[in-house]
């Protein structure tokens, strides 16, 4: 991935206190946002966390917090199934994102 979102705007959290290292995130992130280092994970590529929630889902232990299915960038992915304008109603205009 060569785009980067909004820097440190995320609300991506990781408690590497509870993590056991199965790797987890790192499979199901779309954009290799988490490593594994040492049998622990590490957030590498924060600012290109889209907020979809899918390591949180899957993180056996929940060390992952994310608001997901929130924001601009949940607004556009669903225009990409509706074939519609992105709104995710941050803004007064119909189309913000
Ligand atoms: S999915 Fe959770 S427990 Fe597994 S490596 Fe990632 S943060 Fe650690
Ligand atoms: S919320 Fe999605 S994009 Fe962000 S770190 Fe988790 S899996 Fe990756």
């Amino acid at each position: 991935m060569k785009h980067k979102y909004l820097k440190d705007v995320t609300t991506l959290e990781y408690n590497e206190d509870k993590c056991i290292g199965c790797g987890m995130c790192t499979t199901v992130c779309p954009h290799m946002v988490f490593d594994i280092v040492e049998n622990k994970a590490h957030i590498i590529n924060k600012d290109q966390c889209m907020e979809c929630g899918a390591c949180a889902m899957n993180c056996p232990e929940e060390a992952i917090t994310v608001n997901a299915g929130t924001g601009c960038a949940t607004a556009i992915i669903m225009s990409w199934f509706t074939g519609e304008e992105p709104t995710c109603g941050c803004s007064d205009t119909s189309v913000c994102c």
